[in-house]
């Protein structure tokens, strides 16, 4: 159908359908190379390869840091589970969908991080949206690295509070943004390791600037659990760093522990103020119970397995020797993310591809997700990897046309 035309063009949005006011905005991303697919996984055949488009790809973008979400004891405890407990939780935490399951998951995290208590959220967006929004309210102040997940810079704008954003990972520049703020309750927010760079957060002088500015530090470490220190205790522990210090830890189960799922760990009164007033976790279905199940096998394994960690480092070491002998850009990293900067987004696009038709899975990542012209390649590693595929990576890198010849 045509639409109408408007003669004013102030009112040519009121007349235009919904759809090709859709379509304008899809073309406008298009334009911009910031246009996003989804590819068809077709087939998990042994880690870490994916089948898609009936071939066999070698994947290097997943989040499976210890490479546990196919380990066969994890779907083992998952099919008892659903035996015992069946497929969904039937209701929220706080009616009937706490089970005996996830109180012992909550147990065993609080364990695991050393603190007095931890409570599970469905997934950590949720818990970063819950935990900020119960936390803060208008005239309070929220101080914000600049590289934040995206669900910790929305957690904190709808809490309604004065945001301030600080330059990445710089603690005097966390410290300026309390300048002339006298009220309110103030809270440092910030990953434990950013998710697009791998760098490591510097913890400890943000505890110092907290403690001085009589702020809370809230660490979000969803990529440095499981991966980071003795037994996986990720950022926060490994900067000797505890509830007193950190007063809120915040973990995904999404991404080392290779199953789905979050918490918040911190004290008896935040846990009880959160199943109170976190939004997120009060209105929603718990997640269910065989997949806590999974997940408390999964936090055995990572806390026992040592190898792992061991394995990724040295992947991590191999990687980047290859990379620098092939004199690919780097990011200050030591974490399995090992992003490859390219700048431009069509650029980014276009070696991705170019390793796609090679068998390799290596995903471009533009903005939004990453700050204007810094498109990259992030590459990640798994304890799944042998070396020699990591080897076969760096001879493809070696081999694309837009990524060598500048
Ligand atoms: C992935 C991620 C999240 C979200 O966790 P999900 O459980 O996948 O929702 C939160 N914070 C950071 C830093 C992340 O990388």
């Amino acid at each position: 159908m045509r639409p109408q035309t408007a003669r004013n063009p102030a009112c040519r949005r009121l007349v235009q359908a919904p759809d090709e006011q859709l379509a304008e905005g899809l073309q406008d991303l298009e334009a911009k190379q910031l246009y996003r697919h989804r590819r068809l996984v077709e087939q998990c055949p042994t880690q870490p390869w994916l089948r898609v488009d009936g071939r066999d790809r070698l994947v290097f973008c997943s989040n499976d840091y210890l490479g546990l979400a196919h380990d066969p004891r994890l779907t083992s405890a998952l099919r008892d589970s659903a035996t015992k407990w069946g497929a969904g939780a039937g209701a929220s935490h706080l009616v009937t969908g706490h089970c005996a399951e996830h109180h012992a998951l909550e147990e065993e995290i609080a364990d695991f991080t050393g603190r007095t208590r931890a409570l599970l959220f469905s997934t950590g967006y949720m818990a970063n949206l819950g935990v900020i929004d119960a936390l803060a309210t208008r005239g309070d102040l929220i101080v914000s690295d600049d590289l934040n997940h995206a669900s910790l810079i929305d957690g904190a704008r709808i809490s309604g509070a004065t945001v301030r954003r600080f330059r990445h990972a710089n603690a005097a520049s966390a410290k300026d943004c309390f300048e002339g703020n006298a009220s309110g309750r103030k809270l440092i927010i910030t990953d434990g390791v950013f998710s697009m760079d791998g760098d490591v957060a510097r913890v400890g002088d943000l505890a110092r600037v907290a403690q001085d500015e009589n702020a809370w530090l809230i660490v979000d470490d969803a990529h440095g659990l499981g991966v980071l220190g003795e037994k996986g205790a990720g950022s926060v522990a490994t900067s000797g760093l505890g509830e007193n210090e950190v007063q809120v830890l915040i973990g995904t189960f999404g991404k080392a522990f290779g199953t789905f799922g979050a918490f918040v760990a911190g004290s008896e009164q935040l846990i009880e103020t959160l199943i109170n007033k976190a939004r997120t976790y009060v209105f929603t279905t718990a997640v269910p119970a065989p997949i806590a199940a999974a997940t408390r096998r999964a936090l055995a394994i990572a806390c026992e397995e040592e190898w792992r960690r061991e394995r990724l480092r040295s992947l991590v070491e191999r990687f980047r020797r290859g990379a620098a002998s092939l004199g690919l850009q780097l990011m200050d990293s030591s974490t399995p993310i090992q992003p490859i900067l390219i700048g431009d987004n069509g650029r980014a696009l276009r070696i991705s591809e170019e390793l796609w038709d090679l068998g390799f899975w290596v995903a471009a990542i533009r903005p939004p997700t990453v700050p204007a012209d810094s498109a990259r390649l992030r590459v990640t590693l798994s304890a799944a990897h042998e070396p020699q595929q990591v080897d076969d990576l760096i001879e493809a890198l070696g081999r694309c046309a837009s990524l060598t010849r500048m």
